[in-house]
């Protein structure tokens, strides 16, 4: 390993546009990110686009956006498109020392078939032999050079000191090690990283909820709770700490304890951060966020009264895992609840019962003074009758009259929010129902 006191670290993301910016890769982004920023090194994001084919504006646009929203800046930026004259030099340097030849429809690098070991930060010696990789191609042309040879002189142009990525780069890299001898580059410090598998142990794909880092945004998942989950995707700092700001991680990060076998992707892990971030937000700020993902009607309502809205959101607040899910449970708040009668009483309960019940709390609520009731104070007025008659027996209709569904905040919580008018209105209409 290089002496990293002495020789500035720079790192770099490498990726190829031919696809929206995956959430495997932020992995890839993530390490060489806080290994740079932690070392007060360089951090690069190298677009790799030497597929024309396959290479599109719109999937570098998109890992752009996605590594700006992670917050995973970097402090320079290349294209390899844009590099040709750079390549073009050093494919005829091999071409004039004899070390590369042109055969009818590329460049290919005299192999000197032999064994090359290299020492990988992660995974220790790797030793392979090169022989069945042939006098393999490393450009069409002079002025078309393929991935190899690429990735090869723009890690030495760029002064790239560790390479990390997946671990499907480790049978490139011997390759690569022949291309840097026969160029004259040292060779750098490589850590490959760990297979990223679903919660099977299968292949990571779509099934284990692994998505574009851009559909993540859209289902309201915060970049803080992402950068955190992915982090502990095959690396742990030991200890039982589990919250890691991005700051957190620069600190705390290191190559030496990221583990050789997959790494987990389990959505219900990014759910569960998700919803760690999302108590930590300030409620203002997330009342604010929560508004485009609601029905426009909902959201006018909750413009117009801000307070209503922030009361229902720092109930909310405790509940969703991610910012979408904020539609699913406060319907009740923007409009009349909707349910059958039948559902009103609790378990083996008559209707005529539960009515009793409804008409005693409309009784005990309307000679509460107006204006705002906090939930105690609800619950102070109802609590000898609740332990008289049995929490179920009349909590569930109280609850079901205000809300109409199964689950919901308790019915303090609920018509504190509602207010005591829309409150008894409510009970006074599940009344009528029955
Ligand atoms: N462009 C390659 C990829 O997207 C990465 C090459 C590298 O990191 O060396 O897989």
């Amino acid at each position: 390993m290089a002496d990293t006191a002495k020789h500035k670290v720079v790192t770099r993301f490498a990726p190829s546009p031919t696809g929206l910016f995956h959430i495997g890769s932020v992995r890839t982004a993530l390490f060489n990110y806080l290994y740079a920023r932690q070392n007060e090194g360089k951090f690069i994001l190298r677009i790799e686009d030497t597929d024309k084919a396959r290479s599109k504006m719109e999937f570098e646009e998109d890992i752009k956006g996605g590594l700006k929203w992670l917050g995973l800046e970097s402090d320079e930026f290349y294209r390899q498109s844009e590099r040709t004259e750079i390549y073009k030099k050093y494919l005829q340097k091999l071409l004039d020392e004899g070390k590369a030849y042109l055969d009818d429809k590329a460049i290919r690098l005299k192999n000197p078939n032999k064994k090359v070991i290299f020492n990988d930060i992660i995974r220790g010696e790797i030793a392979m032999q090169t022989d069945d990789v042939g006098d393999f191609v490393i450009a069409k042309n002079l002025d078309e050079a393929l991935f190899h040879f690429t990735v090869v002189v723009d890690d030495f142009e760029m002064g790239v000191t560790h390479i990390i990525r997946g671990e499907d780069h480790i049978p490139n890299t011997p390759r690569h090690i022949l291309l840097q001898e026969a160029l004259g580059f040292n060779t750098p410090n490589y850590a490959h990283l760990p297979l990223i598998l679903g919660t099977d142990r299968s292949k990571l794909s779509k099934r284990h909820g692994a998505l574009s880092v851009n559909e993540y945004r859209a289902q309201g998942y915060l970049p803080e709770a992402i950068l955190n989950f992915i982090a502990f995707i095959g690396w742990n700092p030991g200890g039982e700490r589990e919250i890691f700001s991005k700051e957190d991680l620069v600190k705390e990060f290191s190559l030496e304890k990221i583990q050789k076998g997959g790494g987990i992707f389990n959505i219900e892990r990014l759910n569960w951060y998700n919803g760690q971030y999302i108590r930590k937000m300030d409620t203002g700020k997330l009342a604010e966020d929560l508004l485009t993902y609601m029905p426009e009607s909902w959201q006018s309502k909750a413009k117009e009264s801000s307070e209503y809205w922030k009361k229902i959101v720092s109930v909310e607040k405790d509940r969703i895992s991610k910012l979408s899910d904020i539609k699913d449970g406060i319907d009740y708040f923007f409009e009349e609840p909707e349910y059958n009668k039948e559902k009103l009483s609790w378990k083996g309960s008559s209707l005529d019962k539960t009515k009793q019940h409804l008409q005693a709390i409309v009784n005990m609520l309307k000679v509460l003074p107006e204006g705002e009731l906090s939930p105690e104070q609800i619950k102070q007025a109802v609590w000898d009758y609740v332990e008289k008659e049995g929490r179920g027996e009349v909590l569930w209709p109280f609850r079901l009259s205000l809300t109409g569904r199964d689950k919901s905040p308790d019915p303090f919580t609920v018509s504190s929010i509602l207010g005591k008018q829309k409150t008894i209105q409510r009970l006074e209409h599940a009344i009528a129902k029955i």
